[in-house]
């Protein structure tokens, strides 16, 4: 009787260790410890067991169904673990497989200048602001000086949507547009960034869009010499510490005096070279005193006030500070050409 509860005792720990799934241990219960299982089989034939002997063997019975229900329980923890293990191994995610890359850009050299010229005026105390891009006639020309049938109006070949409404050929209406907003206070210290559209032929030089930036200071006392002074801090800024600034006369219907402000060549020191042409310096923008009519217009009174404006070229100052020979590279997403930048 021992003998056969010691041989069962051993079959059903194997049985336990061999079973993989809940299910199979559930049947290993049952088969040695259920109702009709074998642990009670062998307890039926206790009444052929000498008397002085059954307390030993029913000791004995106890002690193995009770090392069983121990076994089988900590067995099924272990079958949960191997299940579990099973599942994430079947479900893991692996990071070893090269994913989608995305290409990161970087920026347009056009808007690197663009910042450059922002914050280079905002360090001086500047504000900026963006004009519209579809423009009244009024303020792309009357505003400016620039009367109907004025001469001035063919160096600007326009793109007219109607009679009255163009794509602006400048940023200038701006001057216009901010002191009749802020008339009459003052003062005015602004710049304003953005594109502008002429139907110039395209070449090297000439892009039917481009960008322009206005400069613009209105103010009692503002004279020539502070339009000077701040035009060299400008080109000091951008170009480098050694730049010197030259103005010459020039013409534009909404300043009086107007001139072209060119810096010294900064590719052979003024000596002369290719990109200078051989001068020595380099056109860089255009500006001037604002015109009294202009200010009239806009609702000051020019004796008492005066202001001084700029409008410089983006495209123009990236192509001399990058040494681009073709402004049409900028706009043909050529990425050979941008991934220089
Ligand atoms: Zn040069």
């Amino acid at each position: 009787m021992e003998r056969k509860l010691q041989s069962l005792l051993s079959t059903a720990l194997k049985a336990i260790s061999d079973a993989t799934t809940q299910e199979e241990l559930d049947k290993v219960r049952i088969r040695f410890l259920g109702r009709k299982g074998e642990l009670t089989q062998i307890l039926r034939q206790m009444k052929d067991v000498a008397p002085e002997k059954r307390p030993i063997i029913g000791q004995l019975a106890n002690e193995i169904r009770h090392r069983l229900e121990t076994e089988l329980t900590s067995h099924i923890e272990e079958v949960r673990r191997l299940v579990r293990l099973k599942q994430l191994e079947r479900e893991q995610l692996d990071i070893t497989l090269p994913g989608a890359t995305t290409t990161l850009g970087h920026k347009h050299p056009l808007s690197l200048v663009l910042e450059d010229i922002v914050n280079i005026f905002l360090q001086m105390g500047f504000d900026v602001f963006e004009g519209p891009e579809v423009e009244y006639d009024y303020y792309n020309f009357e505003a400016l000086n620039i009367p109907k049938h004025h001469p001035a109006r063919d160096m600007q070949d326009s793109f007219y949507l109607t009679e009255e409404i163009l794509l602006r050929t400048h940023t200038s209406p701006f001057q216009a547009r901010i002191m009749e907003q802020v008339a009459p206070e003052l003062p005015i210290r602004v710049i304003c960034p953005g594109r502008c559209y002429r139907r110039d032929l395209a070449d090297a030089t000439h892009s039917p869009m481009f960008y322009q930036t206005e400069v613009l200071v209105v103010d009692e006392n503002v004279s020539f010499a502070n339009l000077k002074h701040t035009l060299l801090v400008f080109v000091r800024e951008m170009f480098g510490k050694e730049r010197s600034i030259r103005l010459r006369p020039s013409f534009f219907p909404f300043t009086e005096p107007s001139a072209e402000v060119d810096i010294s060549c900064f590719a052979c020191e003024g000596e002369g070279c290719s990109l200078c042409k051989g001068t020595g310096w380099l056109e860089v923008l255009g500006c001037g005193m604002v015109h009294p009519k202009v200010l009239e217009i806009a609702g000051y009174d020019p004796s008492k006030i005066s202001g001084f404006a700029a409008g410089m070229g983006p495209d123009r100052i990236a192509m001399l500070k990058y040494g681009i020979d073709d402004i049409r590279l900028f706009y043909e997403n050529d990425l050979r050409f941008l991934h220089q930048f």
